[in-house]
């Protein structure tokens, strides 16, 4: 399964990866973006992690 990881200090709340998502996982909390869904439903299809324009998507397969 896939891991994505956001990582809070770099998210400026943009909502790209939100957007984005095939699977909707992702969903914004206080401004900044969270896995909000079920997290084993990801795909590691890596949108997010190119979408992000501040590098703050990361994808780790287990
Ligand atoms: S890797 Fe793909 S499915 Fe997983 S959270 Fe990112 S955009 Fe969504
Ligand atoms: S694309 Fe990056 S900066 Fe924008 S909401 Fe998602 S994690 Fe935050």
């Amino acid at each position: 399964m896939y891991v994505v990881s956001i990582d809070a200090d770099k998210c400026e709340g943009c909502g790209e990866c939100i957007d984005a998502c095939p699977a909707g996982i992702l969903g914004m909390v206080d401004g900044k973006a969270e896995v909000t869904g079920a997290e084993t439903d990801c795909m590691g299809c890596e949108t997010c992690v190119v979408t992000c324009p501040n590098e703050a998507c990361t994808l780790q397969e287990l």
